[in-house]
């Protein structure tokens, strides 16, 4: 279990269901669940929150309290092993109407292009998930990852925009691209 100190709102449970957000009514359902969630943190937000213990319409079911703790644990082994690149998530268990349920968020970091789950990416689309073809996965590679990237950049300190990147370092392995800005920021590609 990982907490990255970012406060749950509870909130968010009584939101509809949304391109961040999905329930999930049992943990049996931990599959689906991670499926969408990958497909939360692929998509342009690149961040997502599953509820496990509420029902489709928002009520509250909650998941057995004599199996948190291997459900905790599980979800973490499986999230290590089958998620690719690795990925940071939040694991929170709060009491709502004196029943539990689990609160998995996850986020992408800006440098990971998209994630897979089980050797699969996916995309979520509204309140949908579905995988992602060989060609999009190209596609978001080409938009996100700074190697392949072919422009327009911005810094992500003072926001100037340019077109393309030509400045080189010099390293042990010969010249390599830089990415950083003379405001002291790092150019990233633009969206
Ligand atoms: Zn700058």
């Amino acid at each position: 279990m990982t907490r990255n100190g970012e406060p749950f709102d509870a909130k968010l449970l009584l939101q509809d269901e949304s391109q961040v957000f999905e329930r999930k009514q049992s943990l049996s359902l931990q599959r689906e669940g991670l499926e969408s969630l990958c497909g939360m943190v692929n998509a342009d937000p690149a961040r997502g929150t599953i509820a496990f213990g509420l029902a489709p319409n928002g009520q509250v079911v909650g998941v057995e309290p004599g199996v948190l703790d291997k459900a905790q644990r599980t979800l973490t082994q499986v999230i290590r092993n089958r998620i690719d690149p690795p990925i940071q998530c939040t694991i929170d268990v709060r009491e709502v109407e004196g029943k539990h349920v689990l609160i998995l968020s996850a986020r992408r970091s800006r440098d990971v292009p998209y994630h897979e789950f089980g050797g699969r990416a996916f995309i979520r689309e509204g309140t949908s998930t579905r995988q992602l073809s060989l060609a999009e996965k190209q596609s978001l590679q080409r938009m996100r990852s700074r190697d392949i990237h072919p422009g327009p950049w911005t810094c992500d300190k003072c926001r100037s925009m340019v077109g393309v990147l030509g400045s080189f370092v010099i390293t042990n392995e010969g010249m390599r691209r830089t990415y950083a800005c003379e405001c002291g920021g790092e150019f990233w590609p633009a969206t």
